[in-house]
């Protein structure tokens, strides 16, 4: 019977690695799964014949003040999920395991980390950068699945594993968002019911963007102006940006074409949510 299986060291998990067959998917998440991680996973076991899901809330991603202390986190369900899902092998590492006593390297991948997310939080993209790395030296995959929820994260990634030649296919895989359009976080399980309310703004505002643009209006200022008039009707929400990017290089656009993108985050109470659209005709 199919027995998933489990690790918690590098030595152990890497041992397990040998014997599997190839090709190697990887899927690194911080836990807390919901349906967005299961959209991964679900191509990964598509695509692959071993599939390997990281479980690692990075705190090296977490800025000074951020929520890593409340990062959402339930092991137990994770791996009941994972099971069903057919996943081969979990990697849960302790924080010890990832940055041992001593640990001292961190990569920063430059102009596509400095901009929006990366103005925002602090060193946010290093930790990320240099946390995928070590995961990608460490699993050897042939294929690594990212959400474009995520969509810098995703920019970020691609320009690690081209610049530092780290050899794996990177998939991205379409935002899961809930029937209302909230894009699905796992910090959304900390929202009140009329912060979830509230936060239906934004996706909603994102998409009223492009529907002004399929109209023709073609200049970002006045794109982001709409976004911003409707989330700053809400007294609930705290805008950190709203910015129209080249969606691989994060450069800021002054007009919009087909393809750019529009990405936002947003305060919601405690909460922080971010969130993108494409200009699509
Ligand atoms: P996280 O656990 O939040 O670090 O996410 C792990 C991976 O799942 C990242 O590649 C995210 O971009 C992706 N992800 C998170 N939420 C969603 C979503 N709603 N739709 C698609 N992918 C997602």
């Amino acid at each position: 019977m199919f027995k998933m299986k489990f690790s918690e060291t590098i030595v152990d998990f890497q041992e397990i690695l040998d014997s599997m067959p190839r090709p190697i998917g990887l899927v690194p998440t911080m836990g807390f799964l919901h349906e967005g991680h299961l959209a991964l996973i679900r191509k990964a076991v598509r695509e692959n014949k071993t599939v390997v899901t990281s479980i690692f809330v990075n705190p090296s991603q977490f800025s000074q003040g951020e929520d890593f202390k409340e990062y959402p986190r339930d092991i137990d369900s994770d791996l009941k999920l994972l099971a069903s899902e057919g996943v081969d092998v979990v990697f849960a590492p302790s924080i010890e395991e990832m940055y041992p006593n001593g640990f001292d390297t961190y990569i920063n991948v430059g102009n596509v980390s400095m901009k929006l997310e990366g103005e925002h939080r602090l060193n946010h993209f290093d930790g990320v950068a240099t946390i995928v790395c070590k995961l990608f030296n460490i699993s050897n995959p042939d294929k690594a699945y990212f959400g474009k929820k995520d969509a810098q994260q995703c920019a970020v990634i691609e320009k690690l594993n081209a610049d530092l030649n780290l050899g794996v296919k990177i998939e991205l895989v379409e935002t899961v968002r809930d029937k209302d359009g909230l894009a699905l976080s796992s910090r959304n399980v900390h929202l009140t019911k009329a912060e979830r309310l509230s936060a239906l703004s934004i996706n909603q505002a994102l998409f009223s963007a492009v529907s002004v643009w399929r109209s023709g209006i073609k200049s970002s200022n006045h794109l982001v102006n709409v976004v911003r008039e409707i989330l700053e009707r809400d007294t609930m929400l705290d805008i950190d940006y709203v910015s129209i990017v080249d969606p691989k290089t994060f450069n800021i656009l002054e007009t919009v074409v087909d393809g750019s993108m529009i990405c936002t985050a947003v305060h919601v109470g405690q909460i922080r949510l971010i969130d993108n659209a494409i200009f699509h005709k």
